[in-house]
Formats: structure tokens, sequence, C-alpha cells
């Protein structure tokens, strides 16, 4: 981070510096919630969770070498006081990136699934100095944290931003206002709180509505509710896809036997091969948004098609492939999952054993947060997974996953239903052999990815 006075901080954030005995003591480092984070020259947030208060952690972050806390009371070691901390914060990362990294450009990036995927993506085909979203911290704590990585060399901050409901993505533009918006999709992940794919399609476009003229929207041409964004901008308009008439597409997909995507990146400058690193279909698309963003800064596209060909996977728990020492391969794609998800990861499972001697075994556990539609949406996945041909369905958990079942029978697939990891793991390791593919697939909640790494210990 940008050192700055505690002092100057204060006058950003509107609040009142206590307990500091030293008004120009220097903040160098980016913002911390968790006091065992904190580092010579921190900024401790000082945030209420559903079990915990940080203003408890406050002294031991300062221990720890915190220069400063970002409090609504004081707490006895040096403070700012503020009204509500996370506006506050918000107001810090807005008058950093509007000041001191004011010359970086923005790229936000949304959509109901591949967020992430996209931003690691283009944050490895942009060049120079790049800061991007840690994981998926995509939210109004996330958004300004991730602005305090930055620093006066930085040329790109690559932004996620995630929505629950309308208007969120409204707000983290006005701390970040983007220069380059990225949508990826709208589809029915947080249908529950939203209601309608038409609400989400509302709230995701605020993203091009923050691009101001003379900027960019990024716009998935394969997505219907994605394509009509363009209305809703001043900025211009770049689409990308699998269909002729996006602006940058891929053709000739082929997938190989580690479920890995080729293609021809086509543009309107001329074409180049591609060959991802990342795992399956689904990285098509989001490798493309990043070619529209690297060609918008000025790349060719061999120098595009290069950089995505070296692009490696960053997050943990998406298709985090590992092959075991008896030869069974483990996908462990745990970190989250919703209905478009589950079928992406289903039909990736596919293409890594088609047509070769392997078998296929999905382990899958529940979706969260589909509203009235979860029962019907479980049984589609059931009846999808079953339709693929998949050697094994194994689902894990409550009345949900035997939804799933239901689904895959009544397709006329079997499916094995287990009420916990242990059953599934005492049943996996019973029964696998060289050459399965297993994925491992369900909602946060579920913590497959505890499992998966079961899968991985030795015997
Ligand atoms: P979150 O909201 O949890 O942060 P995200 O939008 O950041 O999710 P990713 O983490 O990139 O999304 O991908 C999550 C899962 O969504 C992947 O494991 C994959 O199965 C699926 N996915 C990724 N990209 C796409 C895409 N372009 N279209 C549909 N599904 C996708
Ligand atoms: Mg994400």
């Amino acid at each position: 981070m940008y050192a700055m006075t505690v002092s100057a901080i204060a006058e950003v954030v509107g609040g009142r510096l206590v307990d500091a005995l030293d008004p120009e003591a220097l903040v160098t480092q980016p913002a911390v919630f968790d006091s065992r984070e904190a580092v010579e020259g921190s900024l401790f947030l000082a945030l209420k969770g559903e079990h915990t208060d940080g203003h408890a952690f406050a002294e031991a972050a300062v221990n720890k070498g915190a220069t400063v806390a970002l409090v609504t009371q004081p707490v006895g070691v040096p403070a700012i006081v503020v009204d509500d901390v996370l506006a506050a914060f918000g107001r810090l990362g807005r008058a950093l990136i509007n000041g001191v990294f004011g010359r970086a450009q923005v790229v936000a990036i949304t959509g109901s699934a591949g967020k992430t995927s996209t931003k690691d993506f283009i944050a490895q085909v942009l060049p120079g100095n790049v800061v991007a979203t840690p994981q998926s911290f995509n939210n109004e704590i996330g958004l300004p944290l991730t602005i305090t990585m930055a620093d006066t060399t930085t040329n790109f901050m690559v932004l996620e931003m995630g929505a629950r409901h309308i208007g969120d993505i409204r707000d983290l533009t006005r701390i970040a206002q983007p220069d380059i918006s990225v949508v990826t999709n709208v589809g029915t992940a947080h249908l529950g709180e939203f209601g309608s794919r038409e609400n989400i399609a509302q709230a995701k476009g605020e993203i091009v509505e923050a691009v101001p003229r003379g900027g960019l929207a990024v716009l998935n041409a394969d997505d219907d509710l994605v394509r009509e964004m363009q209305n809703r901008t001043k900025g211009r308009v770049a689409t990308y896809g699998l269909s002729e008439h996006a602006m940058v597409r891929a053709v000739d997909i082929t997938t190989d036997d580690q479920g890995r995507a080729s293609y021809i990146l086509t543009t309107p400058e001329g074409s180049a091969p591609v060959q991802l690193q990342l795992i399956g279909d689904v990285q098509v698309p989001n490798s493309l948004a990043a070619a529209v963003v690297g060609r918008e800064v000025g790349l060719t596209v061999d120098e595009i098609a290069a950089r995505l060909s070296v692009a490696q996977p960053r997050s943990k728990w998406r298709m985090e492939t590992h092959i075991r020492a008896d030869g069974v391969t483990i996908v462990n794609d745990a970190y989250n999952a919703n209905p478009t998800a589950m079928r992406h990861s289903l039909d990736a499972l596919a293409s890594m054993t088609r047509g070769r001697d392997q078998r296929s075994v999905a382990v899958l556990g529940h979706m969260n947060e589909l509203g009235p539609d979860t029962r019907t949406a479980h049984e589609e996945i059931g009846r999808y997974a079953a339709e693929l041909g998949l050697e094994q369905i194994i689902l894990v958990g409550g009345e949900e996953a035997g939804w799933i079942e239901q689904g895959v029978r009544a397709a006329g697939g079997k499916a094995v239903h287990l009420p916990d990891q242990e059953t599934a793991l005492d049943l996996l390791q019973n029964t696998l052999r060289s050459g399965d593919v297993v994925l491992v697939k369900g909602s946060r909640g579920v913590q497959l990815q505890e499992l998966a790494d079961q899968l991985l210990q030795p015997n």
C-alpha cells in the first residue's frame, strides 16, 4: 500500500483520531480484519461479524504491529473512530483509487459464474503491474481491501464484484469506477434472493452502467440477457463468445484428455491458436473475455494467445486436479455449486474420460440458495448426470442430495445416496481403481473439499 499517515486516513474517511500518540504514524500495509494477519504498518478494521466483534481484537492487532485501527468506539489503542467501519473503509478505497492510484486502469468483472476464473485470466493477460482481487473477495470488504494492496506503480486493478441484491454492484462501482467492465453471464446463482433471471440481469448490469464514455463494456454474446446490457452503457461495447456475431470468438474448440480446451482465437485483427491450462470448456468464454481486455489495452493477437496459453489456475478448489500415485485422478471442484456450474463441471468430467477405458465418478453435494426451485433444480442435475452416462454417481448429504438421486433414477440411471462424507470416503477408497476420474462438487456449505482432501491422503 501507498504510505499514508493516520491523520490523512482520518481525514479521508471523516473520522476522529483517538489514543494516537503520533498522528504522523504511517500505514504502509494492506488492511486486515483478522488481527492474526496484522504486521508492522497494517490498518486494522474492527468489523462486527455474526459471532465476534473485531473491536475485541484491535489491541492484539496493534500488538502485532498494526499502526491504527478503524473502529466505531475507542478501544484504548491508536484508532480512527467512525460511524460505520465498512462505509469508512469504502471511502478510503475510493480516495486511494481516485488519488494516489489514479493512473491505474480499473477492470471490473461480474456475472453469475466464472467471475474468479475470468478475473484470474485477465490478471495474467494484462501487462505491467497488476493488482487483482484475492480469491473471491468481491464484496464491500474485499473490494477496498484489494485496493489497499495496490501501490503507485500499479498499472491495472482487476476487481471481482459480487451481487446479492439490486444496488450492490452500483455501490461497489462507486468505490472503484471501472474503465472496463466485464459481464460473464446471467445464470441462476442466488435465484432465491433475486426472484428471477431478469432481476439478476438488472443487478449485474449495474457494472456496465458505471462505465464512462470512452470506457468499454465487455459482454458475453452467447448470453441473451448479457447481450441486452449493451443498451445500458455510455461506453463502447465489445462482445465475445462462440456465436458468429461475437467480435472476439473461439473457433475449432477441442478438448484434450486432461479436459483442457484448445481453440483458434479469432479477432477483427487476425487469429492465433490458444491452448488453455485450466480444465473445462467453461474456461473458453472466460479466456475470451480476457482476450477482449488484452486487445483493448493494445496487445496483439499473438501476445494474447501466448499469455492465455500459459495462464495457470490461481484459485483453490476449482477443478483442482491431482493424480494419485495409484493412478486415480481427483478433481476437487468443491469451492461452490449452482445448476449452471454443476452442468459444466459434469461436462468436463465426461470429456476427461470419453472414448477411453476410464471410469468417471461424480461425487455431488447439494446446491444452496435456489429458492422455490430447489427440488426441481436438484432433480434436473440428477437427470443431466445420468444422461451423460457417468459410470458412478454418489450423492452425499440429506434431502437435497436425495432429490439428485431421484433425478438420476428418473432418467434410468443408477446412483448411491450416502448420508455423510465418511461413508462416501469408505465406499470410494474400496472401489476406486487406476484410471478413474473423480469429480467432487457441492455448495460451499457442504465442505466437500474435505472429502477431496481425504481422497488424496495415502490409505
Ligand atoms: P463465486 O460467486 O463463488 O465467487 P465465480 O463467479 O467467481 O463464483 P468461478 O469461481 O470462476 O465463479 O467458477 C465457479 C464454477 O463455475 C466453476 O467451478 C465452473 O464449474 C463454473 N464456471 C466457470 N466459468 C463459467 C462460465 N463461463 N459459465 C458457466 N459456468 C462457469
Ligand atoms: Mg468468485
